[in-house]
C-alpha cells in the first residue's frame, strides 16, 4: 500500500502539492483562510494541539511523512512539526520558497519583529504594511504623525489615521505603482516571503528610491529533505510515493 502523506499548508506552493495527491492523504489547513474544496486528497482544519497533538494524529492516522509546505513565517507549526516527527519517527521534509535577495539600488533596513518594525518606521510618515494581519492588532498604537496602509487578506473598517486594503496577489508593478502615488507611500514593510507573486512592491519601492522594512525570517527547524521549488518538491515526493507502493 502506498505511505500515507500529511502535507501542513496554507500557502499557494502548498495547494499546488495537495492537487497532486490522491485521496489517502492528508491536508491540513489552520482554518484561517480559504478551505479548497475541490481536492482528491482529505483536507482537515484548525490546529493539533501543540507538538504532541501532532504525533498523536501521526500514530493514530498512520502517516508515514509529513510535508510541511507552511509559510516560512510560520515557525510555530514548524517547529511543532519537526518536533512530532522526531518523536513519531516519522521523515519531516519541508518546501521554503528562497528569500529575495536585494538588488542594487535597493534600500532595505533589516529588522526582527513588530518592536523592530516600529523603530525602522519612526522616521516616515505613510508606511504601506504588507506583512498580513498583525497592524491590524496596533491600530491604537498609529503614532500622530503616521498615517498606515494596510494590505492584508481581511476586511476591514480601518481607523481614522489608517486605511485596509483587502487584497490577494499577485500584484503588478503597475498596480503597486499605482497604490504607491495615491497613497503617498514613503515607506514599504514587507516579509520576505520569496516568490514572484507579491516582488513588485520591492521593484517599485526601487524605482521609486524608497526604503523596504524587512522583517527578518525566523529560525525554523532542519528537515531531512529540503526543497526551494514546488516542481522540485512534487518529483520527490512522486518518487518517494512510488518507491513506498513497491515496497
Ligand atoms: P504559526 O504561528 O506557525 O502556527 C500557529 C498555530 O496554528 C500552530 O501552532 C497550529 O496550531 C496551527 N497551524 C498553523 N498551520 C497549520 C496547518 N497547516 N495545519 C494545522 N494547524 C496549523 O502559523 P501562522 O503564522 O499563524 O500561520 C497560520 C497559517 O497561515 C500557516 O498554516 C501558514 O502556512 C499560513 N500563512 C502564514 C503566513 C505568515 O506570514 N505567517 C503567510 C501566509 C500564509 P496547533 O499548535 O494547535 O497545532
Amino acid at each position: 500500500m502506498t505511505a500515507r502523506v500529511l502535507l501542513l499548508g496554507g500557502t499557494g506552493d502548498a495547494l499546488t502539492i495537495a492537487r497532486t495527491l490522491g485521496s489517502q492523504h492528508v491536508y491540513s489547513l489552520a482554518g484561517l483562510g480559504r478551505v479548497p474544496a475541490d481536492l482528491a486528497c482529505a483536507v482537515r482544519v484548525g490546529g493539533f494541539g501543540g507538538a504532541q497533538g501532532l504525533a498523536r494524529f501521526l500514530a493514530d492516522e498512520n502517516i508515514a511523512l509529513v510535508f510541511d509546505a507552511t509559510h516560512p513565517y510560520a515557525a510555530q507549526i514548524s517547529a511543532n512539526a519537526a518536533q512530532a516527527c522526531e518523536a513519531a519517527r516519522v521523515p519531516y521534509w519541508t518546501l521554503r520558497r528562497a528569500p529575495w535577495q536585494p538588488q542594487p539600488g535597493d534600500d532595505w533596513r533589516m529588522v526582527s519583529g513588530w518592536t523592530g518594525v516600529i523603530e525602522a518606521l519612526a522616521p516616515f510618515a505613510r508606511p504601506l504594511f504588507t506583512l498580513g494581519r498583525e497592524p491590524l492588532a496596533h491600530l491604537d498604537e498609529v503614532p500622530e504623525q503616521q498615517h498606515w496602509t494596510i494590505r492584508c487578506l481581511d476586511a476591514h473598517r480601518g481607523h481614522a489615521r489608517a486605511c485596509v486594503i483587502d487584497a490577494r496577489g499577485p500584484f503588478t508593478p503597475e498596480g503597486e505603482r499605482a497604490l504607491f502615488s495615491e497613497a503617498r507611500i514613503d515607506v514599504v514593510v514587507s516579509k520576505n516571503s520569496g516568490g514572484a507573486a507579491t516582488e513588485a512592491k520591492l521593484a517599485v519601492a526601487r524605482e521609486m528610491g524608497l526604503p523596504v522594512v524587512m522583517m527578518r525570517r525566523p529560525p525554523l527547524p532542519h528537515a531531512q529533505c529540503e526543497f526551494v521549488s514546488t516542481r522540485e518538491a512534487i518529483a520527490a515526493l512522486a518518487a518517494y510515493l512510488q518507491r513506498s507502493s513497491n515496497a
